[in-house]
């Protein structure tokens, strides 16, 4: 009845706990949400009624003008021409596997890796390799057509890429003729000094697509993001974005513009990075508190999650069914992994979204869960 690529087919585990975790009493790691009162402070004019209109595909001229800009600004020189924006950096993962995974397409992913971009590298019927940061690309066989990386406060391990690391993978995609996909959403919530040039801007002669998104620093109920391409994708890109949707809500795109030229901008995102890092500092002695005898994690420079790995080996899928009767909600590492490395000891812990007080509650709860289940 429905077509065959449907037959494997599921919904995202993270998508299918959102309901759950906006219910009263829910204390919530599990999505990525920045915290509900940071919209607060955002300006939303009222738009011109001919952004009702139907509009180009590429996006905005205006919006797409300022995006080159900001790239200029962070190191990765790309026209305007070149910039498309998205209805969410998630259309950018669907429109580059629509690009370039067929079935058996050799695709190098980082372990763990965002698990929507593995849904969709999958659904397109990618044959996932691991991409070792240490020695990137090196052996892999059959060479990766696409490689990609989140490499700045990565979703969901929180590590960002040191600049040897982000060199030798330039150098491993021009060498070997792999298309970089570079995933950049989390780039702005820099909590500690480190390396953030786009591994794009290192590139030689590889193609390549960056991409960010408005949904982290902004609204994510926006639905708006942007990438960058070579010129050689770039078209085959507009192309498909056209048969995906035509072109992005240009309300959106009015906002997101107005967000960009707002001289409030620096303050604003100052003062979002300087909760978030009192946020995850905080996050940081409440596991200390709860897990130091039972979990290993790193802090964090910046982004939204801690990726925490638990001593005892334990399945954490089975510790977040005990824990959903607790009304203490995370993500199991198992879905950012490919299927032979599970079960899965590690947990994605957010700690944008639960304020301070309930995630310590919260964490207190799962290492009483994790010391039960021991015994
Ligand atoms: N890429 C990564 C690495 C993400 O973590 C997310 C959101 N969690 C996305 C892409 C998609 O973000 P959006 O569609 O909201 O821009």
């Amino acid at each position: 009845m429905v077509s065959t690529r449907v037959a494997d087919l599921h919904g995202s585990p993270v998508r299918a706990m959102l309901a759950a975790a906006q219910q009263p009493g829910v204390i919530s790691f599990a999505g990525g949400l920045p915290a509900p009162d940071s919209f607060a402070d955002l300006n939303f004019p009222p738009p011109p009624t001919d952004m009702l209109q139907y509009g180009p595909t590429e996006g905005e001229p205006a919006l797409r003008a300022a995006l080159a800009a900001e790239l200029a600004s962070i190191g990765l020189d790309c026209p305007a021409e070149r910039i498309l924006v998205l209805t969410g950096s998630q259309q950018g993962i669907d429109l580059v596997a629509k690009l370039m995974v067929d079935a058996g397409t050799p695709v190098a992913v980082e372990a763990p890796a965002y698990l929507a971009a593995l849904q969709v590298f999958r659904f397109f019927g990618a044959r996932l390799q691991i991409l070792d940061r240490a020695v990137p690309l090196a052996g892999a066989s059959p060479r990766p057509a696409l490689a990609y990386v989140t490499p700045t406060f990565q979703n969901p391990s929180g590590h960002c890429w040191t600049a040897a690391e982000r060199g030798a993978l330039a150098a491993a995609c021009d060498a070997g003729d792999t298309v970089l996909f570079e995933d950049d959403p989390y780039r702005d919530l820099v909590y500690d000094p480190c390396e953030r040039t786009p591994v794009c801007a290192r590139l030689t002669r590889a193609s390549w697509i960056y991409q960010g998104s408005f949904s982290k620093t902004m609204a994510p109920g926006l639905r708006l993001g942007f990438l960058a391409a070579s010129a050689d994708l770039f078209p085959h890109l507009v192309n498909l974005k056209q048969a995906a949707d035509l072109h992005s809500n240009r309300l959106s795109q009015f906002y997101a513009l107005n967000y960009l030229s707002d001289p409030d901008r620096p303050r604003r995102l100052r003062d979002l990075v300087a909760r978030y890092r009192h946020r995850r500092d905080r996050f940081a002695e409440s596991l200390q508190r709860h897990f130091a005898d039972l979990a290993d994690w790193t802090v964090p420079a910046g982004g939204l999650f801690f990726w925490a790995t638990l001593k005892s080996g334990a399945d954490t899928a089975v510790l977040l069914d005990r824990a959903r009767g607790e009304n203490v909600l995370f993500t199991p590492g198992e879905h950012f992994l490919d299927a032979s490395r599970r079960p899965c000891a590690s947990l994605r812990l957010n700690f944008s979204h639960a304020e301070e007080a309930a995630a310590d509650r919260g964490l207190e709860i799962l290492a009483r869960l994790v010391r039960q289940a021991a015994i």
